[in-house]
C-alpha cells in the first residue's frame, strides 16, 4: 500500500515537471540524494565514536541544521522551474531520505562503514561540487550580473 502510495506520488511529481526543467530537477534531485548517503553514512559512524553518543549527537545536529539551506535550495529549484510548492517539498524530503535510510546500518555494521566513511564524504562533497558549477552557477549567470556571482561564489568559498 505505501509503495503504491509512493509511486503515485512520485508519478503524480513527475508529471508536474515537463522536458528540460523535469530532466535538471530530476538529476538535481538524485545527486542531492546520492550525497544525503554519505552524510548518512557520517551521522551513523559518529554514534560509535570515542565519545559515543555526544558526538552522535553533535554530528547529527549539525547535519540537521546544514539541512536546512540545502532543502531550501533544492525546493527554491523546482519551485523556480515551475513545481508546485507541496511537490517540491515531498521531493526535497526524498532527496534527503537517504540521510536517514543509511545513518541505521552505518551505526550497525560500523566497522565497514568506518572504512567506507572518507570515500562516502568525498563523494558527498563532490556532489555538491559538482551541483555548483554544472547547475547554481550558470542558473545564476542568466540572470544576474556576472561580477555579482563572481563576489558571492568568492564569498561563498572564502566562510
Ligand atoms: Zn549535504
Amino acid at each position: 500500500m505505501a509503495t503504491r502510495l509512493a509511486v503515485a506520488l512520485v508519478l503524480a511529481s513527475l508529471i508536474c515537471l515537463q522536458g528540460a526543467d523535469a530532466r535538471k530537477a530530476m538529476l538535481i534531485l538524485g545527486v542531492m540524494a546520492a550525497h544525503a548517503f554519505g552524510e548518512g553514512s557520517g551521522v551513523g559512524v559518529s554514534f560509535s565514536g570515542p565519545r559515543g553518543w555526544a558526538q552522535g549527537l553533535l554530528v547529527t545536529i549539525a547535519i540537521g541544521l546544514h539541512n536546512i539551506p540545502e532543502g531550501m535550495a533544492v525546493a527554491t529549484i523546482m519551485v523556480a522551474r515551475g513545481t508546485p510548492p507541496r511537490t517540491a517539498l515531498f521531493w526535497t524530503l526524498a532527496s534527503a531520505l537517504p540521510q536517514g535510510l543509511v545513518a541505521v546500518p552505518a551505526y550497525m555494521f560500523v566497522e565497514t562503514f568506518s572504512e567506507l566513511l572518507p570515500i562516502a564524504l568525498g563523494f558527498a562533497a563532490g556532489c555538491m561540487i559538482w551541483i555548483v558549477f554544472a547547475e547554481l552557477i550558470p542558473d545564476a549567470l542568466e540572470t544576474a550580473e556576472h561580477s555579482h556571482v563572481a563576489t558571492a561564489a568568492t564569498l561563498s568559498a572564502a566562510a
